[in-house]
């Protein structure tokens, strides 16, 4: 039998007051090195823990966002997309899943250290402001962050969804607003190890917009309607499960663009 679900504004202040809590003991010491002095533009790492993060940088599929050794010039399509379409248009991450910042994304996401969200976060969000913003991204009001939703059973498990907690610090540092719009149906399990038929074919129908309200029609699908949409995650794997949520956003919204975001490409 299922728990009774947590209202969501208890969870989200137990979420808070954790990371506050966990954020004065932890503070001072970069979350990767252990040396002392954190920076301040990312809060849990050192200045030379953040300089030594791999950064993505082209030559990278226009589409997937794949990263490529040798002499391309220029937009380009990878092998890899060219025999599949995805419902998003593109795919963006600032970082790739290894060395430290994989070591850091485990640690959010498998030992809880929640506090790790407002670093990650801020790290998220160079892809869409500062010097490093990409510019298919560059600022307009109609983005919306869409976070990539956890299985309620999930969601109990790890006791916070990672992709929401990354989009609320990636919207205070971008101004861009948050919608929570999609809910996750279909528990699914080890993903990495299907093949990829068995991996769409397990996604399938997983994935529901949200009511914002029991009695509300459509729900927050109107929330999005003309809207641009980013869907958020922590990383982008095989884009599966994000080709999953912008297929439904599409069948099921008016957001007039669909684009995916994420800390790090896997
Ligand atoms: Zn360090
Ligand atoms: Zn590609």
């Amino acid at each position: 039998m299922n728990a009774p679900p947590v209202p969501p504004l208890l969870t989200s202040l137990w979420n808070e007051t954790r990371k506050a809590a966990a954020g004065l003991v932890f503070a001072q010491t970069c979350a990767l090195c252990h040396a002392e002095g954190a920076g301040p533009s990312v809060p849990a790492l050192c200045d030379d823990c953040v300089r030594s993060l791999p950064r993505l940088v082209d030559p990278c599929c226009r589409v997937c966002g794949e990263w490529f050794v040798g002499n391309i010039h220029g937009p380009f399509r990878c092998t890899n997309c060219a025999d599949r379409r995805f419902a998003f248009e593109f795919a963006i991450a600032p970082f790739r899943a290894r060395a430290g910042l994989r070591d850091l994304i485990h640690q959010f996401k498998y030992q809880r250290q929640l506090w790790l969200a407002e670093s990650l976060g801020r790290l998220l969000a160079q892809a869409v402001c500062g010097p490093h913003a990409d510019p298919r991204l560059a600022a307009d009001d109609r983005w919306v962050l869409v976070p990539v939703p956890l299985h309620p059973r999930r969601l109990r498990e790890r006791e916070f969804n990672q992709a929401l907690e990354l989009a609320t610090t990636a919207s205070r540092q971008t101004g861009l607003p948050v919608v929570d719009a999609l809910r996750r149906i279909r528990y699914t399990t080890g993903q990495a190890s299907l093949t990829r038929h068995d991996r769409l074919e397990n996604l399938r129908d997983a994935f529901r917009i949200r009511r914002s309200w029991p009695w509300s029609r459509g729900g927050l699908s109107r929330e999005l309607e003309g809207r641009w949409v980013l869907l958020v995650d922590d990383v982008f794997t095989t884009g599966a499960t994000m080709d999953a949520c912008a297929r439904i956003i599409r069948r099921k919204t008016g957001a007039t663009r669909i684009a995916a975001l994420t800390l790090a490409r896997g």
